[in-house]
């Protein structure tokens, strides 16, 4: 199962996200991105809000390959950039 998240910590609050893609962000009460939907995880506007975010801050990653234990670690949030990477390079 795929797993889709946005890394507060990176986030900026800038929008982009959340204009290419409603179905799957809004902003949260800080004005930061947050996840409303992990359904239609293939969808093209999802794709291209991953692509335009400026800090990186989304994460699309499977849980075996990035979730397991400590998602906050920098090691966990490099493999799932590597993760999204792959998907945007597709
Ligand atoms: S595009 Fe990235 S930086 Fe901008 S609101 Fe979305 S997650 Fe935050």
């Amino acid at each position: 199962m795929d797993i889709l998240d946005v890394e507060k910590s990176k986030c900026i609050g800038c929008g982009a996200c959340v204009s290419i893609d409603a179905e799957h962000f809004d902003f949260d009460d800080d004005g930061l991105s947050e996840v409303i939907s992990n359904d239609n995880l293939k969808s093209e506007n999802l794709q291209n809000a991953i692509e335009s975010c400026p800090t990186g801050a989304i994460r699309l990653a499977k849980t075996s390959e990035a979730y397991e234990g400590n998602v906050n670690s920098s090691s966990d949030y490099k493999q799932s950039s590597t993760v999204v990477n792959a998907i945007s390079e597709s």
